[in-house]
């Protein structure tokens, strides 16, 4: 029961301000609402604490991709001026 709401729920895009993002423990309306990164809503100031904790632990792993993809950019940031020149004349 209940798996057809579910699914319309998932697809409604102001589902998100309705549960908190860690525990998915239902926010209502009158109850405080602690919000994190501007679009994670957290039913208690624990929950939002655990979420920064997560998120600083996957900023670090973030920081070694982002390196990488950055040499990568340089390599499409030439091929840009190319076409940029081009594109001028
Ligand atoms: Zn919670």
């Amino acid at each position: 029961m209940g798996s057809r709401m579910l699914s319309y729920a998932e697809g409604d895009d102001s589902h998100f301000l309705e549960a908190c993002s860690l525990c998915s423990k239902s926010l209502g309306h009158n109850s405080d609402i602690f919000m994190y990164r501007g679009n994670n809503p957290f039913c208690s100031q624990e929950c939002r604490q655990e979420q920064i904790e997560i998120d600083d632990a996957s900023d670090k792993k973030l920081r070694v991709s982002l390196k990488k993809s950055r040499e990568t950019n340089k390599k499409s940031a030439k091929s840009n001026v190319q076409t940029g020149t081009l594109l001028v004349a």
